[in-house]
Parts: C-alpha cells; structure tokens; sequence
C-alpha cells in the first residue's frame, strides 16, 4: 500500500487497528423550548468535559509531554472555548432547532471546509485539529469515549483513519513502533509529531488499509511510503535485513557519536543539528552534534496568542544556548509566512504565499519585531556561542539594512549596559537562486553562509515544496541546483568565510560524498540523522570525493547523477 512518507525509517511489528464510534446526524428537529434549552446545556457540558480531558492529559506526568505536545493541547483548549463555534452550535440548536450532536456536526464540517479550501498545506493540515475537537464533543456529548486509551503490545505499529494530535498525545507509545493512517499530509501534526519522536509513519494510504486486521503482521517503510500486510517470505526478509541495517546506520552508537567526523585523509568536516527549542539539544548532544547550524525560531511564535516579549524569546534562545556548553549556535531570525502563518499576525491572504510577504521580507518591514528579535538574540549572545542569521535573503540591500537595523539594536543594548557579544557572528541563509547567483558579493559581507536547499530546489525548479502532486519535479539531484550549491561553496571558500548546509539534502547518505568533493565544511541536520552522515564522511577520502564531485558536475540529469553515486556508494 502506498501513502505519503511522512517521517523515515523501517519498522515491523504487529498491527493495532485503532477504530473510533463514529456519530452520525440524527436530523432530529426539537419541539419545544425546553428541549432547546436541555441540548444546549448539554452542548455546554460536553464542551467542559472536553476541556477536562485535555487538562487531565496535560497533567499526567507520566505522559511525559514535550513542548510541542504541551502546545497542542493548548491550541485545542484554545478551539474549543473559541467563542465563534459556541456561538454557531448554539445559534443553530436555537434558530434552527437541531439536537446539540447535529448541530455540532454541521458547524464542525463548516469550519473544516473553510479550512481546507485555504491556499497553504499547513491551513489545510490544520483542518485535522478542528476535526480532532469536534469528534472529542461529539463523543462526550453520545457518552462514548473511551476514558482510558488501549493498551498496546510491544512492537506494535498503529493503522488508524488518522492519529489525531490528542490521540497522538494521550495514547501511551512506548511500545509504539510505527503509524500508518488513510489520511494525513506531510505537514500534518501526526507527521510532526512522528519525526518528533522518531518514528517511521505513511500517511495517506487511504481504503487500502481497511483490509488490515489486528495482529496482522505488518512492514512500515517510511522513506518510501509504503505499508505492507502479512509480507511473504521473501519480502519479510529482505525488510528484516534492511531492518537491521537500518539500525546500524541510524542508532545511538557511544564511539562513534563522540568520535570527530574526518575523512579518511584527515579533512575534518563539522556536524551540526538543526533545532527548534532548547529541548532538542538534549538529543543533539545525546547524536555527537558539534553545535547549532539551525535554530529555527518559529515554533516560539506560533500556537499562542500574540507575539513573544523580549524576555520570552531571550529565555528560549538563552536556554538553548546554555545547554550547547559553549558549543556554537546559529540563530535564524523568523522565517514567518510561506508555509508558516501565525494566526495572530493576520497575514494578508496572497495567491503566492512563498512568493510573497515572508522571513526577511516580514522583518525588514516590521522593524518593531525585528529589533525585539535582534535584541533577544543579542542578550544571548552574552554566553559568546551565538551566531545570528538571517532567512530568505534574495537582494544585497535587504541584507544591508538587515545588518543596519542590527547594529541599531545593538546600540539600544550598549546603552542601556546589557552584555552581549560586540563580535557576533553574522550570516545568512542561501536559499533563492538570486542570493546563490551573486554569492560572490555576499560573502564579501556576512561570516557565513547555510545552504537552505528546502528553499533553493523550490524557487530554482519552480516547484512548490509542499504540493503532492508534483513531489518528482521536486530534486535536489537536478544539475541546476547542484551548480548553484557547488558555485556558493567555491565562493565561501574564495573569500574565506565558513559554508554550510541546513536544508534537507545535507542529510541524504546518497550526497553526502558529492557535498564532501564540492568543499561543504559543515552539514546540519536533524540529530536522528547525524550517525549515518558521519559514518560516511569517516569512510571516504575527501580527494576521491572531488573526483566524483567532478564526474557528476558533467551529467546532465538527475537520474545519471543518482545512478552513478549510488555505483560509488556500494564500491
Ligand atoms: C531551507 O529552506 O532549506 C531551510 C533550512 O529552511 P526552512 O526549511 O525552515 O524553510
Ligand atoms: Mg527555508
């Protein structure tokens, strides 16, 4: 069965088909006012008892919530005391004289289609979380939710319709290996919440999983988005064996994460994480990290009401900071908009969000913002292990007035006597094929440069990074982009400024020999995928690595290219 590969990595275990009641409309019409009343009062209740939940999830220390889940929880507590939705339900029991249950149904799939007919992955995924509350009213207000969740065996791998972010939440996964699911996108919450807890899900298989029994034996392949019920033989064990390869590559191994990453002659590369709040440098520490190359500032901003205070944002960046023990950390400034809304913010609607108002674009505009940010990463500078970068820079004069407004701040802190490092490192993201182009006039003005090829594939292919549709056209391997990468290397090395790599492609094994003959010095990831990275680095020889380098800078396709690194990774 194919789906959406969500997050990667191989599993195989035992299915638990997760099924829910579902409630159906009734189309009952009430008589008289009292029963107007009675289904609003149980409206109401239902809506208390649905918020009860969530706090008693919230509460139980033994879930062992991070962050991100906490901000979940909040954002539905938030939905369901929404006060457009109460006053929707109770206006269509009272006007139109529906039970509690048929009107909550209706409002519920209004809501739902609004969102989904949004122009942005993320809205759309975000329709996921109306439907979560609303099924959760529903089932208190029909008395059928399951108040403790089921108990799982070891190994098992979860099939549901989706696992919805309470679900995800509240279900006790530590014998939980894999999810697979008949919807769900890749910016899905059950997508982030899988990467986050590192286990391979596919999602979006649709009916074909309905085939799927409990205690069927099942396959999760995560990178290739494909589920497979009760394999034969031989496809069980050629899994079992990419299974235990996999393992290798990817799990936590003592020598080898402290080990420094070299190659084979001696050319010592660094390893960096990307991270989104101080709770991921435990792992990053945990996989061998030599710092920061990423730390994207984003997730502070959203799930919340209003923008974060100085303080706030001070307090998340000094954490993260503090806990790299002197280690270097590159903190991104926003990168809002695009993919990334903020529902406070109330960003104009446009036909191309990530053509439009976004990241630098934002905070050159709103220098309010800006400043606050600059501020904050400053006073965290004081440990001297902050570096400060800017997004989504496409013209020299945004990063100009980037750097002005930065030494604006600077001197706000100088007067009012507050520490912070007078020499901190500045860089940028490359990430639009204009900044790649003229690489040569930007080195000339930042410390650093991050390769952001999320971005740069997109806007150079022409192909948005989220839509499923055209997800082949979406490749890094493609001779475009890897000209633009090797150019911005060759000129970070010429005016001898240090050169990075935070997007998605620093850490596909299948590059990591192609990046290491260009001349990338640091690749940052996700601390998962570190192991893997450097088991490679400290198996290659760096003047092997430029001769392949050179050998796939003259093909002139993708799939010569593929073809050819993974002869040279099997030799
Ligand atoms: C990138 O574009 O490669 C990148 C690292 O930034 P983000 O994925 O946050 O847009
Ligand atoms: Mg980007």
């Amino acid at each position: 069965m194919k789906g959406i590969s969500a997050s990667p990595g191989i599993a195989i275990g035992s299915a638990y088909v997760l099924t829910k009641n579902k409630v159906t409309s009734t189309g009952t019409v009430l008589k008289s006012e009292d029963d107007i009343a009675r289904e609003m009062d149980k409206f109401n209740k239902a809506v208390q008892a649905s918020v009860d939940d969530i706090e008693r999830v919230k509460s139980n220390a033994s879930q062992n919530l991070n962050e991100d889940e906490m901000d979940v929880l909040d954002a539905h507590i938030e939905l369901l005391t929404d006060p457009q939705l109460h006053g929707d339900v109770l206006e269509k029991i009272r006007a139109e004289r529906k039970n509690a249950v048929d009107a909550v149904i209706q409002v519920i799939g209004q809501f739902i289609r609004v969102f989904k007919g949004m122009n942005d992955a993320y809205l759309i995924d975000r329709a996921a979380d109306i439907k979560d509350i609303g099924n959760r009213i529903l089932e208190n207000l029909s008395n059928s939710r399951e108040k403790t969740p089921p108990k799982f065996k070891f190994n098992t791998i979860v099939i549901a319709d989706e696992i919805s972010p309470s679900d995800a939440i509240a279900l006790d996964m530590t014998t939980v290996i894999a999810f697979a699911t008949r919807i769900g996108g890749k910016t899905s919450h059950t997508a982030i919440l899988a990467k986050s807890k590192n286990l391979p899900a596919v999602l979006g298989c649709g009916a074909a999983l309905d085939e799927i029994r409990n205690d069927d034996v099942i396959i999760v392949d995560g990178a290739k988005g494909l589920v497979i019920a009760n394999p034969d033989e031989k496809c069980f064990e050629e899994y079992a064996a990419k299974f235990r390869q996999y393992h290798q590559e990817n799990s936590f191994m003592p020598s080898l994460n402290s080990a420094p990453a070299q190659t084979t002659d001696g050319i010592k590369i660094k390893l960096m994480a990307n991270i989104s709040s101080a709770d991921d440098m435990d792992d990053a520490l945990m996989y061998g990290a030599e710092g920061v190359g990423l730390f994207r500032t984003e997730l502070l901003f959203m799930n919340r009401n209003s923008f974060p205070t100085e303080d706030e944002q001070f307090q998340f960046y000094y954490s993260a900071a503090l806990k790299a023990r002197g280690k270097p950390v590159v903190i991104r400034t926003i990168d809002i908009g695009g993919d990334k809304p903020l529902d406070y913010f109330h960003l104009p609607k446009e036909e191309n969000p990530f053509l439009g108002y976004r990241a630098i674009r934002i905070s050159l505009d709103r220098k309010d913002i800006f400043v606050t940010q600059l501020k904050a990463i400053l006073r965290a500078s004081a440990l001297r292990n902050v570096k400060a970068m800017f997004p989504m820079i496409s013209g020299i004069q945004e990063l100009r007035l980037a750097k002005q407004i930065l030494e604006a701040a600077k001197q706000q802190l100088r007067e009012s006597k507050v520490d912070f490092d007078e020499r901190i490192p500045v860089g940028m993201m490359i990430e639009t094929p204009s900044a790649a182009i003229t690489a040569d006039l930007f080195a000339q003005e930042v410390d650093f440069f991050s390769i952001g090829t999320n971005d740069l594939c997109q806007y150079t292919l022409a192909v948005d990074r989220g839509n499923e549709k055209i997800k082949d056209l979406y490749d890094p391997y493609n001779p475009a982009v890897l000209r633009l990468i090797r150019y911005m290397i060759e000129q970070a090395r010429k005016y001898h400024i240090h050169v990075g790599m935070c997007g998605e492609f620093a850490s596909d094994p299948l590059a990591t020999v192609l990046l290491l003959g260009m001349g990338l010095e640091e690749f940052s990831m996700s601390a998962v995928s570190l192991p893997a990275i450097k088991k490679i680095i400290n198996e290659n020889d760096y003047e092997k690595a430029k001769m392949i380098c050179e050998q796939v800078m003259s093909m002139d396709n993708s799939k010569s290219i593929i073809d050819y690194l993974t002869a040279c990774s099997s030799k």
